[in-house]
């Protein structure tokens, strides 16, 4: 998971929010008189209904460009519904780790559950969710204290939340981004790789005079949960096929968000579990290839970090790249110190920097700025090891 730098939104947003915002506003006018009149009088408490009964133009600003948390901290309603779209989406991701964590610390499941719910409904914010929305049927506490009573305050406001989304499909619709506007969006960043995988190329071109691209916009929070978000900037990704289509899909976790960080930082491949000796020298591949949680153990980092390793299943699909690797390993161990120290003196005679000949020798600069930048350039980086960057 590579950090996408906004810089590639600042290019579009004008034209963008040009393009959208009357769609937008049309729509809103059509579909608003069949809203409930709880959902108008939320928006309005909110700000995000002027007083003319029409969407707040700031608001909408913020609604297609503008960072999702600084959506959620300006407009009250927005951060609500984010709190409660969480809330009810990830709670069986959640319980899930909470049985894996007892079955591999022999925690009592019972009193573990409990304060695990309670910090769960806590990180969402379930005491302003409940002065606001109020709950007859379940008070946290309860919840808290059994899954049972959990299940029917997520349910509770679940309802909720669909409500909101039934009116939010009717005037937010990805459909209003047209087939050239797509292209400017996945064009502004100018990537070359994705930057969820580092594996696959995004390439532009023209056949017959039309422009393609080779990546979908994947929504980061699926608009089919969060259709508030179906047309935010901050939440449309330029990723390959694969990522998009046979991974993420309409999936949404506990998940390294691109527009907020990376985490090349925090992780790194090794070869791991070696059959023979050579293996390591790259005469084979009888060995497993791993990506390595670096951070400290016990972390939010850590378990983000941990929790998009497995949602993406990157360690899995990386052990198709076994060959490169065993490639690599041949070449650190064919360029032994004094032949680099014997390229290094031709190189520099030649008048060739060092980036340029790590390009030569691994097909990548090693420069760590540029992971993202180049296709398995994290894998390349990590393998070739920190002594052989410093080369020739
Ligand atoms: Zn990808």
């Amino acid at each position: 998971m590579m950090y996408l730098k906004d810089k590639g939104i600042a290019l579009i947003e004008e034209d963008y929010r040009k393009r959208i915002i009357p769609d937008i506003k049309k729509a809103f006018v059509q579909e608003s008189p069949g809203f409930p009149p709880d959902f108008l009088v939320a928006l309005a408490k909110s700000g995000i209904l002027a007083s003319s009964g029409a969407l707040d133009d700031s608001f909408l600003d913020a609604l297609l460009s503008r960072p999702i948390e600084e959506l959620a901290a300006k407009w009250h309603w927005a951060g609500m519904y984010l709190d409660m779209g969480r809330m009810v989406c990830c709670y069986g991701r959640e319980r899930e780790k909470w049985k894996a964590a007892c079955a591999k610390t022999g925690h009592a499941r019972r009193p573990y559950y409990r304060e695990k719910r309670r910090e769960y409904l806590d990180c969402h914010h379930i005491d302003a969710l409940m002065a606001e929305y109020p709950l007859r049927t379940v008070m946290p506490q309860q919840a808290c204290g059994s899954d049972r009573e959990m299940l029917i305050l997520l349910k509770a406001y679940e309802a909720v939340f669909e409500g909101w989304n039934g009116c939010l499909r009717r005037f937010v619709k990805y459909e209003m981004i047209d087939a050239g506007l797509k292209i400017q969006v996945k064009q502004a960043f100018r990537l070359e790789v994705c930057p969820y995988c580092n594996r696959q190329y995004i390439t532009s071109f023209q056949v017959s005079g039309k422009q393609h691209v080779t990546a979908d916009l994947d929504h980061f929070y699926p608009q089919s949960l969060f259709p508030l978000l179906a047309l935010s900037l901050y939440n449309l990704v330029p990723v390959c096929l694969v990522c998009n289509r046979m991974v993420k899909k309409d999936s949404f976790g506990n998940i390294w968000n691109p527009y907020r960080a990376g985490f090349s930082d925090l992780v790194h491949f090794e070869v791991d579990d070696p059959q023979n000796v050579q293996a390591l020298v790259g005469s084979n591949d009888e060995f497993i290839l791993k990506l390595k949680n670096d951070a400290p153990e016990g972390s939010s980092e850590f378990e983000v970090t941990e929790s998009t390793i497995r949602f993406f299943g990157l360690e899995e699909i990386y052990q198709s790249h076994k060959q490169f690797v065993r490639e690599l390993l041949h070449k650190k161990h064919a360029y032994n110190e004094t032949y680099l120290r014997q390229l290094q003196d031709i190189f520099q005679k030649a008048g060739v920097s060092m980036a340029d000949a790590n390009l030569i020798l691994y097909g990548f600069e090693m420069d760590k700025d540029r992971i993202g930048e180049r296709i398995l350039g994290k894998l390349t980086y990590d393998i070739v090891g920190d002594s052989r960057r410093q080369h020739p």
